[in-house]
């Protein structure tokens, strides 16, 4: 359903099902996905709910490219209450303890292998390495007291940052082929990498006036360190809260790159379910 600005977030969701749909595909092999996000700050001219808009768009588009391999997939409704370290210092960037998130996980993972269903895939929309790791602590807890394979679907270069073990039986990892211009630059938080992807999926809610005047922070590895260390240290590296370039964002980079991540995820998919 489209609202004025953007799709509703249960869109395709099995929040849009009876219990009786849910139940009987769940119970017929469906895999279930769920995307995790956080509703923090995303610069001057990107929505707070970017991180959970993003990555409920890869879904809608994975489970088409499921559908396209003969798997059936149900999304579950987004986590949106992650934990926010990096950006915690600013407005509008809510601090959750990574405790609570794991527990709340670990009670749906048991409902939803209560349900029937025997897969579950999570992906992240947030870099924070708390926040991911919180997602690979929640998969744990949950698959101890349920009887379902549970594991973090993420990018190769994401889970050899956050030192998680390749083969660690709750991860499975994708590579998505690069799209767009190599940069010189980092660009990992509502620079032209999100920017360009939310003019993609979610055009209404990006503030496109705003984007010619905004001058990329051309960082290196060392400020993004120095930003990662989080709170005062990330309000100080970066003042308006954007890291990298909105400005050279590109809609048609945007949609090649959801799509490139999305066959990425459900190859991964298919293949784990095969085994
Ligand atoms: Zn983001």
């Amino acid at each position: 359903m489209m609202s004025a600005s953007g799709l509703s977030i249960f869109a395709d969701t099995l929040a849009e099902l009876t219990a009786d749909e849910v139940s009987d595909a769940a119970r017929a092999g469906a895999v279930a996905l769920w995307a995790f996000g956080v509703i923090e700050q995303h610069g001057p001219h990107l929505p707070t709910g970017t991180d959970v808009y993003l990555p409920a768009a890869k879904l809608r588009l994975t489970k088409e490219k499921l559908a396209a391999r003969g798997i059936n997939a149900l999304i579950v409704p987004a986590y949106y209450w992650g934990v926010n370290h990096v950006s915690g210092s600013f407005p509008a960037s809510f601090r959750v303890r990574p405790a609570v998130m794991a527990e709340l996980m670990s009670d749906v993972i048991e409902s939803l292998a209560g349900d029937g269903f025997r897969h579950l895939f999570c992906i992240s929309g947030h870099g924070d390495a708390l926040h991911n790791r919180t997602i690979l602590e929640g998969i744990r807890k949950g698959v101890a007291v349920a009887s379902i394979d549970a594991s973090f679907l993420a990018p190769t270069r994401i889970v050899t940052r956050l030192g998680f073990a390749a083969d660690d039986p709750q991860v499975t990892t994708f590579e998505p082929k690069p799209v767009g211009p190599a940069r010189p630059y980092v660009d990992v938080h509502a620079g032209e990498g999100e920017t360009s992807e939310m003019l993609a999926s979610y055009p209404g809610l990006v503030r496109e006036p705003l984007l010619p005047g905004l001058v990329p922070t051309n960082f290196v590895q060392a400020d993004l360190e120095e930003w990662r260390k989080g709170l005062e240290h990330a309000k100080r590296k970066t003042p308006l809260g954007y890291l990298g370039d909105p400005a050279a964002s590109d809609v048609a980079v945007g949609e090649r790159s959801l799509h490139a991540t999305a066959e990425a995820m459900a190859d991964a998919i298919a293949a784990r379910i095969a085994r």
